[in-house]
């Protein structure tokens, strides 16, 4: 059995980025990632440009967007900035970017290594290879082994659908419509010759079938034929219930780090995947960005809790939100997950 100082489980962003910090460090880290390749996600791609304080480069950005537009039933609004407010990225090339910086940092990837087991110090994969760790980060997603090994539940989880569709889409669209898509929404998010097009709500709020039936037809009145198509879908972990556990580090989407709100989950599980590095090289650590990401966290299941009611009272609180958007009541990067105040 080989040891490492620090296993990963999972090979996503969050996890990535927590073993490149750490390997830059001189510490010895094994990322175990089930999928034969790094990358590929069922994932919109979109990215918060204005949150961007990671030294990622620009050819990774499919398409950067100064400009929002927003419709809910009653209304239409045009958020607009003079610098990039969201980007998109192509989930493949992103994963490939972040290994590669990782192995650059001397971190040990190993693809279709799925970890089936985790005892006190010790990982055993379904090839039945076992690696020793002094800790552990949980960067396995939505569905974390990780997480259930430490007996945290998770109830709070939402559903994305997502259709890559070829073409040339000029504008980032969302769109509120709460006939359709309950507390959810639809989206529109351009990438270099394809968009994203999808639909994201809480689960249990609105029966999957009839979901993916409203988003076929809203996506026919604006003449994009998704029903022929194949759909990729995925569970989005929002249920946060703590991050340090001891030589246990939970990240991302095994953290229940996504907004439940929109369903963003990448910069979080970035962010939190650094500074649960920076934790562990570091006991004493007071991560800032931590508890800001918490807090917005905390604030958009708030807003979704209060959009969960009846139908009438869903919408009012949807519009409200819309307004509060188009008058500028409310800045738009508190829609985004992330850090949105000078530390
Ligand atoms: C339809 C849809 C659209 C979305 N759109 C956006 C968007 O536009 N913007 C945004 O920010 N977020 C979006 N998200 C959410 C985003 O995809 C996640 O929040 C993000 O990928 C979380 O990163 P992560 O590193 O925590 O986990 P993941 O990216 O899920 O990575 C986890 C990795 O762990 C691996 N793994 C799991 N279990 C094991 C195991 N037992 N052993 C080994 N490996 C394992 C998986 O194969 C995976 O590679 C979307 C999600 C969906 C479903």
């Amino acid at each position: 059995m080989k040891n490492f100082h620090t296993v990963i489980v999972g090979g996503g962003p969050g996890g990535l980025a927590c073993a490149t910090l750490l390997a830059r460090q001189g510490k010895e880290v094994l990322v175990l990632e089930r999928n034969s390749v790094i990358g590929p996600k069922v994932c919109a791609g979109g990215i918060p440009a204005v949150l961007l304080d990671l030294d990622f480069p620009e050819e990774l950005w499919e398409k950067s967007f100064t400009s929002q537009n927003i419709r809910s039933n009653w209304q239409h609004t045009v958020i607009q900035s003079a610098s990039p407010i969201i980007r998109t990225v192509n989930r493949g090339r992103l994963g490939r970017w972040m290994a590669e910086r990782a192995a650059a940092a001397g971190v040990s990837i190993a693809t279709s290594a799925l970890v089936l087991e985790i005892s006190k110090d010790r990982v055993r994969t379904r090839e039945g290879e076992e690696f020793g760790f002094s800790f552990l980060v949980g960067a396995d997603g939505s569905s974390s082994l990780v997480r259930r090994q430490l007996g945290i539940p998770t109830a709070e989880m939402g559903i994305g659908i997502n259709y890559q569709v070829p073409g040339n889409f000029p504008e980032m669209q969302w769109h509120l419509n709460n006939d359709i898509f309950g507390n959810g929404y639809a989206w529109i998010f351009p990438h270099q010759d394809t968009a994203s097009i999808g639909v994201y709500a809480k689960r249990g709020s609105i029966r999957l079938s009839l979901l993916l039936n409203n988003l076929h037809q809203w996506a026919a009145r604006r003449d994009l034929e998704l029903k022929s198509r194949q759909p990729q879908a995925a569970l989005i972990n929002s249920d946060f219930r703590g991050w340090r556990f001891n030589n246990y580090f939970l990240i991302g989407d095994a953290a229940g780090l996504a907004s439940g709100l929109t369903g963003e989950g990448i910069y979080s599980a970035i962010v939190s995947g650094e500074e649960a590095a920076r934790t562990i090289l570091d006991p004493g650590y007071e991560s800032q960005k931590m508890a800001q990401i918490i807090k917005k966290h905390q604030l958009h299941a708030r807003v979704l809790e209060l959009a969960s009611g009846t139908k009438l009272t869903d919408k009012l609180i949807l519009e409200g939100l819309v307004f509060c958007l188009r008058t500028g009541l409310v800045p738009f990067s508190a829609l985004e997950m992330g850090i949105d105040q000078p530390l």
